[in-house]
């Protein structure tokens, strides 16, 4: 596997690679990212087109009872503890860190309800860090590619983090998606149309 090779393949495919959640503020990123577990980014953005109309704060949020709350994100499925996770980190960015959302890694993941991967993208998108958001199509592609050999999201990040120089884990995550969404699908992945086969693991397995 020649990890510089494939970054800079995707890289030429994917040159303006960028999350398809609409944000326009850290905190809109953090329950957008939490929302889309799931579920899909169109999804996601029409739901909350209408939730950020009103309720585009922690404060405002907690104005919002957990029912009330779950009638706006009902439609991105698992509504009860996507809600209870929104309410929750929102009390702590009130609480813990004067209504903003911390901009530290080690700080963002001891919100309530916020887990490694929702941290490594709010940090690398919302705040510019280095960090590779291990979802689906990351783990799929970059495992079928060879960048990874891992069993689970967790191995495959530390993983990553080792093949990949620092300054393009945040880029190299987005090439990554843009691959999974548009060629290299979960069932049918399009090898024969894919520019990657020649340096992919999966493909030349075959
Ligand atoms: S060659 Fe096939 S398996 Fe490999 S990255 Fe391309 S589409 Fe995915």
């Amino acid at each position: 596997m020649d990890a510089q090779k494939i970054l800079f393949e995707l890289e030429k495919l994917y040159p303006d690679a960028r999350p398809a959640l609409h944000y326009a503020t850290p905190y809109e990123l953090l329950v957008a990212v939490i929302l889309s577990a799931q579920c899909t980014d169109e999804r996601v953005n029409k739901v909350t087109a209408e939730l950020f109309k009103k309720y585009n704060t922690p404060q405002a949020m907690l104005t919002l009872s957990q029912e009330e709350l779950e009638r706006y994100i009902f439609s991105c499925g698992f509504y009860r503890n996507k809600a209870k996770h929104i309410l929750s980190a929102s009390r702590d960015i009130v609480e813990k860190f004067g209504g903003q959302v911390p901009g530290d890694h080690a700080k963002l993941k001891t919100l309530a309800g916020v887990g490694q991967k929702t941290a490594n993208v709010v940090y690398a998108v919302a705040f510019g860090g280095d960090a590779i958001a291990v979802d689906t199509h990351v783990f799929r592609v970059a495992n079928r590619l060879g960048l990874a050999h891992a069993s689970t999201p967790e191995k495959t990040e530390l993983q990553l983090n080792e093949a990949i120089p620092k300054n393009e884990w945040s880029r190299a995550h987005h090439w990554l998606i843009y691959h999974g969404r548009r060629v290299c699908h979960s069932q049918r992945p399009d090898c024969a149309g894919c520019t990657l086969k020649e340096l992919c693991e999966y493909h030349n397995k075959k």
